[in-house]
């Protein structure tokens, strides 16, 4: 058996620089796993089709097996391996193992994927359990020797500098680890993820994202993982249901992008193609850098900066912020995000920045313009997460931490905060910043 990885630049988006950090973990934790069963990971890049149908000739390979991606770049990868194998008499198979359900399985009468959220999930769950997922092969017999390339030539990591301090403390990307996360996950998390999902102060979601991205672990995994764990615990049920619906909104935004491969690029409502966005690359770069002066929205920008992810219901501020408050055009967000989140996902991230929005498939309503002093009151009562990544901030009481430009110049000089100087006032007033978008997303509406 020879284990094979091909990095091939042109299938699909090319991965920004978190995500291609992890990978290069992820391919080190799996060449790993497999030399301790006795095989060795053979790294080879170029276009996949070629790579691999040129290794299958070299080695006298009589089948090639691989794990299939619903996606139209990676399908046209798999229809010209097919074709160059079928050509050389090497028998060939791919098999589903980044979803649920595959996209023909939840189609409409017109054959076309659903659009709204749940009808789609009701849909994927009325088709029964996914099938199990089998076991890992204990051994693995070791084939030929074969030339492989190395992880540093290929040049995935940071250096010069290297970034990734952050990522390294946060994470340990691999199968294991995956495996771990889901264990304390179900353990602890789940009994109180309903309620603790939203609070960014607290340990309250599975933190599997990137582990799903790079398929260390896969969702029909994770899900009779949970299934079984509320089997056994049935006051488990309420967390594990809410949770295995989050693992729903993965599955429809990739069968989303199964069905709009440009949905990194185009507006999924069409009239949103006039919509009148600023161009301002100097609060673009405020926004990025965590500098807008509203503490939830730079919390999050600056924990993303760090640690590779961002809370979700504070990148559902962080986003909103951005297209609404700042009227900047939600595909700045999404480049920005793609590039810095280890679990930068060409499904999940568009679909997620297209809903926040308003012009996506099952968008919610434009008028909904988050507050961001309300929202990090309401979801970070204490301030605890402001005060951790936005540590110029940590010394103001808990009643001033999410609006300091309200705090009186004693309560500023006590908590060592020159606001202008030591932390930025607001870019854009609320009030004035929602006014403006309700005028922006009006003029659509009419046209
Ligand atoms: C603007 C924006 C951009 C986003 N970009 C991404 C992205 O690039 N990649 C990504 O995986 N998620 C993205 N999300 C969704 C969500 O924020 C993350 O999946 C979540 O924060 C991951 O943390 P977790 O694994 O602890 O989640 P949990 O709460 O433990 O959820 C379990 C799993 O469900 C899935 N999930 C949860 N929420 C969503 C959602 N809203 N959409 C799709 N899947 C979801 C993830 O795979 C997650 O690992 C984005 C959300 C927003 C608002």
């Amino acid at each position: 058996m020879i284990c094979l990885y091909v990095l091939d630049d042109a299938a699909g988006r090319a991965p920004g620089g978190a995500a291609r950090w992890w990978l290069a973990q992820s391919l080190r934790a799996l060449g790993a796993e497999i030399v301790r069963r006795g095989g060795t990971l053979t790294l080879r890049r170029g276009p996949a089709a070629r790579v691999i149908a040129d290794l299958a000739r070299e080695s006298g390979a009589a089948a090639v097996y691989w794990n299939g991606v619903a996606q139209a770049p990676h399908r046209a990868v798999e229809q010209q391996l097919e074709a160059a194998l079928a050509k050389a008499g090497v028998a060939s198979q791919g098999f589903p193992g980044d979803l649920l359900v595959p996209p023909a399985a939840v189609r409409n009468k017109e054959g076309r994927g659903l659009r709204v959220f749940t009808p789609f999930w009701r849909r994927v769950l009325a088709l029964g359990d996914p099938s199990k997922p089998l076991p890992a092969p204990k051994a693995l017999r070791r084939g030929p020797e074969i030339a492989s390339d190395t992880l540093e030539e290929w040049k995935l990591e940071p250096v010069n500098p290297d970034w990734a301090g952050g990522l390294r403390d946060t994470w340990t990307p691999g199968e294991a680890a995956a495996r771990a996360c889901l264990r304390d996950f179900l353990k602890t998390v789940a009994r109180g993820y309903v309620g603790d999902r939203d609070r960014p102060d607290r340990q309250g979601t599975s933190g599997l994202s990137p582990h799903l991205r790079f398929g260390e672990i896969s969702p029909r995994q994770v899900f009779h993982a949970a299934r079984f764990a509320a089997a056994e615990d049935p006051s488990l049920g309420p967390g594990i249901e809410k949770f295995l619906t989050e693992l729903g909104w993965r599955e429809f935004c990739r069968h989303l992008l199964h069905d709009h491969p440009d949905l990194a690029g185009e507006n999924l409502q069409a009239n949103f193609d006039g919509f009148p966005w600023r161009s301002d690359s100097k609060a673009l770069a405020a926004w990025q850098r965590g500098e807008t002066g509203y503490p939830i929205v730079d919390a999050g920008l600056r924990e993303l900066w760090h640690t590779g992810v961002m809370h979700n219901r504070v990148r559902m501020v962080a986003a909103s912020f951005l297209v609404k408050h700042l009227l900047i055009d939600w595909r700045h967000g999404e480049r920005w995000f793609w590039d810095t989140l280890v679990d930068a996902d060409a499904g999940s991230n568009p679909a997620n920045w297209q809903w926040v929005a308003g012009c996506g498939a099952d968008a919610a309503p434009y008028f909904r313009v988050f507050s961001p002093v309300l929202q990090g009151e309401k979801f970070d009562p204490d301030g605890a997460y402001v005060r951790r990544f936005v540590p110029e901030l940590k010394r103001l009481p808990a009643k001033l931490i999410h609006r300091p430009w309200e705090a009186t110049p004693i309560e500023l000089a006590s908590a060592g905060v020159e606001l202008g100087k030591t932390y930025p006032g607001p870019i854009v007033d609320h009030a004035r910043g929602r006014e403006r978008a309700l005028a922006a997303y009006a003029k659509i509406r009419k046209g």
